[in-house]
């Protein structure tokens, strides 16, 4: 089964993306996930059960894929339906994601 590792730091578009676990968006925000195009950092909660990881993962790139090219163009449930296809599509493929390289924050500071 093909496994992507996610990196720690994903250089997109010009800038290199910080990828975090985050201890306390889950509670905070009540979010799975964040795109804080402020500080350049993808945070996913650390909460979240493995397959909600994933598909946290790519609702944000959708969101980080329409915030580099389309000026945050997208509805948030236009972003859903891409990242929902795109998760279907990868789950069909067989690829699966590791987050073993993620360094966890649990400040949650910025
Ligand atoms: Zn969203």
């Amino acid at each position: 089964m093909p496994e992507i590792k996610v990196p720690k730091v994903l250089p997109f578009g010009g800038h290199d993306w910080d990828i975090e676990l985050d201890g306390v968006i889950g509670d905070k925000y009540n979010k799975a996930g964040i795109l804080d195009t402020e500080n350049l950092i993808l945070k996913l909660s650390s909460k979240s059960l493995p397959s909600v990881l994933s598909a946290t993962l790519l609702h944000e790139l959708v969101h980080l894929i329409d915030w580099t090219f389309l000026g945050e163009r997208l509805s948030e449930s236009e972003v859903s339906s891409f990242s929902n296809g795109l998760y279907l599509l990868l789950t069909q493929l067989g690829v699966t994601f590791d987050f073993s390289e993620l360094k966890e924050e649990r400040d949650g500071s910025n």
